[in-house]
């Protein structure tokens, strides 16, 4: 295996370890360095290269959190502008503009809204 041959000696070690207390070489890899991951016989998932308990998300599960990740980076930037446009509404004197900048407020609110219902779905 050219994958074990990279790694250092100490992980190759822990892994020979591993192995010979009867924990399983699992076919999913480490998602901080990308070792296999090992299942002891007690269940719990392992990286001897890093030396800590790994959870697997099912698959599916992943895709969602992800998505609540990503939706949480988009709520962030709407509030983000949302707060940008309260400034600029406050400085604002020209009524044209300021509708404008009313009508972005409003769809900015709109769609924070609309993502937040998303989020609690
Ligand atoms: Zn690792």
């Amino acid at each position: 295996m050219e994958l074990v041959s990279e790694l250092p000696d100490d992980s190759m070690k822990e892994m020979a370890e591993l192995l010979r207390s009867g924990a399983k070489m699992l076919s999913r890899s480490c998602p901080e360095c990308s070792s296999p991951l090992f299942q002891l016989k007690s269940g719990e998932i392992v990286c001897a290269n890093c030396q800590r308990r790994v959870v697997i998300v099912p698959e599916g599960e992943e895709a969602a959190v992800e998505a609540g990740v990503q939706l949480g980076v988009l709520e962030k930037a709407l509030v983000e502008r949302l707060v940008a446009m309260g400034d600029k509404l406050a400085r604002e004197e020209d009524a044209g503009r300021l509708k404008a900048l009313a009508e972005v407020t409003d769809a900015l609110l709109t769609a924070l809204e609309r993502l937040r219902k998303l989020r609690k779905a």
